[in-house]
């Protein structure tokens, strides 16, 4: 995460507070851009800039359904914040099951069919739900070529140890859009606390585990190593 520093100022009822000077903002948000995607017909393309006081721009891409920027107060939203992955989602490459998540997302937020009344927004009456893709998340916020170099023959992963992943853009960009309560789409605990710790409540988490038997050994990994919520029953074949 980004270095915080604070200094005093007042709220508009003069009351002090702190305010954080290296916050980030949005600086530009694109929406509604038609995403030419016949299998989900309710979600369109966006994306957001995001600009720190150090000059450094993140850039975020969004599938969302119409209307995400012009909610009622206090609607739930469901929410994916998917790290970039090159690997799976542009070379299509199956070790990692990032891309069964991206897309599982897509269609649940398309097609759901929960509990809960549908918000009106525009000319049709759908579920509220956001991806967001951060870009330069790649291997764990390691890079490139360092997930490449952490590939394991033995296991088939990419087994970057460290996880410089920032989240913050994803954060200011929730709150830019007035969004204050979602329904996370997540196997990650960690992903709950970093929405939660910025004031955005999580009211459900929605498990998104693949079933592909390529990623047995991975979802094990994750499991085991960083806690993700995954059946016991997700184990690797015999011999790996
Ligand atoms: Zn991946």
């Amino acid at each position: 995460m980004n270095p915080a520093t604070t200094r005093p100022g007042h709220s508009a009822n003069g009351h002090a507070r702190t305010t954080n000077v290296s916050a980030p903002t949005v600086r530009r948000a694109v929406l509604n851009r038609p995403y030419h995607q016949p299998m989900y017909p309710h979600l369109c393309l966006g994306g957001v800039e995001v600009e720190y006081p150090c000059g450094k721009v993140e850039v975020l891409a969004l599938l969302h359904t119409r209307g995400i920027d012009r909610l009622p107060p206090h609607t739930v939203v469901d929410l994916r914040i998917n790290s970039e992955c090159l690997t799976g989602d542009i070379f299509n490459d199956g070790a990692c099951d990032c891309t069964y998540q991206l897309f599982r997302a897509a269609q649940m937020i398309n097609d759901w069919q929960g509990e809960g009344p549908p918000v009106e927004m525009g000319e049709v009456a759908v579920r509220p739900g956001l991806i967001v893709y951060p870009f330069g998340h790649e291997g764990r916020g390691e890079g490139w070529v360092t997930k490449l170099e952490a590939y394991e023959p033995e296991t088939g992963m990419f087994n970057v140890k460290g996880d410089s992943r920032d989240f913050s853009s994803a954060v200011v960009s929730l709150k830019h859009f007035g969004i204050s309560a979602v329904r996370l789409i997540t196997n990650n605990p960690h992903k709950e606390g970093v929405v939660s710790e910025a004031g955005i409540r999580v009211t459900e988490v929605i498990p998104v585990v693949s079933d592909d038997p390529r990623h047995a050994v991975l979802l094990d990994h994750k499991r085991r190593v960083y806690g993700h919520r995954i059946p016991v029953c997700i184990r690797p074949p015999e011999g790996v």
